[in-house]
């Protein structure tokens, strides 16, 4: 129950035991083609070049910056946690003249601060962060698309903690890339990075389009100015996913297995469905741990539905409260970085433990272990609230079906 990763979904456990065939066979490329299909139904995208990239999600963030970004491009990162500095530290790894806004953490940007800062930097590509679990909190992204529409700017968003367990529209928000991973909202193992890119990216990535000596035909146009990966050169990878089939990397089988799985069970319960499913476990957890008498980190307004951030509460020792939680009952709940290390934990409710027997599980838990290492809790106050929230949302959907009493 922290904040990724957490334990996969046995259907995709079992999809990644199947066995291997090459890369060239039939199925395989069927598989291929079905997987990037699902994934745009996840991604809320018709975009063509919807891929994997082999690896962890930073492996699709590294993907998507060295390939969009062009040495002396300058690139606008706005950072509210842990994740934007990563996003900084890929793209100045890129060659790019990088500028940053920070804000405090647990706290997000206005789409006025975006502009302005955009207005005064004139960058190439906005990379800002969806949801950044280190703070818990999620930018809101929808006004972000017209606003760099309006500035000739590309943008691109890490979803890797938000996708499937939060509201969110590639298109509709206006995004050139997205990149995700499976171990948070997606119910699978890392190392498999789902991505997306719009036309418009598309044709800034194929503008440095690479093909390897040895495949390359007479007239294929090769670019002056590659991109400055191999591994991680989208043109490259594009034309592997692509009708060309061109060799690139040996596509990862069994993470492929498990990342189609992974969207196949998204689509099947309705990603509407699954962001709902967070929203109400995520309340039940939030109520659970205030119910317990415990204060909570960061702008409410602006929560993810699926981790929650809560303070160490004074005289208590967070470490050894997390042991006793993973030894005594198995739980894991997460610790934090940075500023908020030692201060708070982080408590996950997503992918395929975004249900009601964790959330009640973990609360009675928890609630245990805090009253041994001497805090104030009230007893019974976690189980009992999150209760609630699970009435209420019974009751709701009983009206909705029925109609008033
Ligand atoms: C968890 C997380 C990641 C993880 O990256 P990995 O390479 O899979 O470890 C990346 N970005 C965000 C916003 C995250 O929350």
């Amino acid at each position: 129950m922290g904040p990724g990763p957490v334990n996969a979904d046995p259907r995709v456990l079992r999809a990644m035991s199947a066995q291997l065939v090459g890369q060239y066979d039939p199925s395989m490329t069927a598989y291929m083609n079905e997987t990037m299909e699902l994934y745009r139904g996840v991604f809320k995208t018709a975009n063509e070049q919807t891929v994997l990239i082999d690896g962890t999600s930073r492996a699709g963030i590294e993907a998507a910056l060295v390939s969009l970004i062009s040495p002396g491009d300058r690139v606008l990162v706005p950072i509210f946690g842990r994740f934007g500095h990563l996003l900084r530290e890929i793209a100045e790894r890129a060659g790019a003249e990088v500028h940053v806004r920070e804000i405090e953490w647990g706290t997000v940007f206005t789409p006025a601060q975006i502009e302005q800062a955009i207005r005064e930097t004139k960058p190439a590509l906005l990379a800002i962060v969806h949801g950044d679990t280190s703070t818990t909190v999620a930018q809101p992204l929808d006004e972000l698309g017209d606003i760099c529409a309006r500035h000739g700017v590309l943008f691109y968003t890490d979803v890797t903690a938000s996708l499937a367990g939060n509201t969110f529209e590639a298109d509709a928000w206006g995004l050139d890339a997205v990149t995700a991973g499976l171990q948070k909202c997606l119910g699978g193992p890392s190392g498999s990075a789902p991505a997306t890119f719009s036309p418009r990216a598309a044709l800034v990535i194929n503008a440095r389009k690479s093909i390897e000596a040895g495949i390359r035909e007479a007239g294929d146009a090769v670019s002056a100015h590659p991109i400055r990966s191999n591994y991680f050169d989208l043109s490259m990878i594009f034309d592997y996913w692509g009708p060309k089939r061109l060799n690139h990397h040996t596509e990862a089988t069994t993470m492929l297995y498990g990342a189609r799985e992974c969207a196949r069970l998204l689509v099947d319960e309705g990603i509407d469905t699954a962001v709902e499913r967070h929203r109400l476990h995520g309340a039940a957890m939030l109520a659970g741990v205030q119910g317990l008498g415990l204060a909570v980190f960061g702008d409410l307004e602006h929560r993810m539905n699926n981790v929650v951030a809560v303070h160490i509460p004074e005289g208590v020792t967070g470490d050894a409260v997390r042991g006793e939680l993973l030894n005594d009952f198995g739980i894991e709940i997460g610790t934090s970085f940075g500023p908020l290390h030692g201060k708070v934990w982080r408590i996950g409710t997503m992918g395929y433990n975004a249900r009601k027997d964790t959330v009640l599980t973990t609360l009675a838990a928890l609630e245990q272990v805090l009253r041994r290492a001497g805090a104030g809790v009230t007893g019974g106050g976690g189980v009992g609230a999150a209760y609630e929230v699970y009435q209420d949302a019974a009751r709701a959907a009983s009206v909705a079906e029925t109609g008033p009493a």
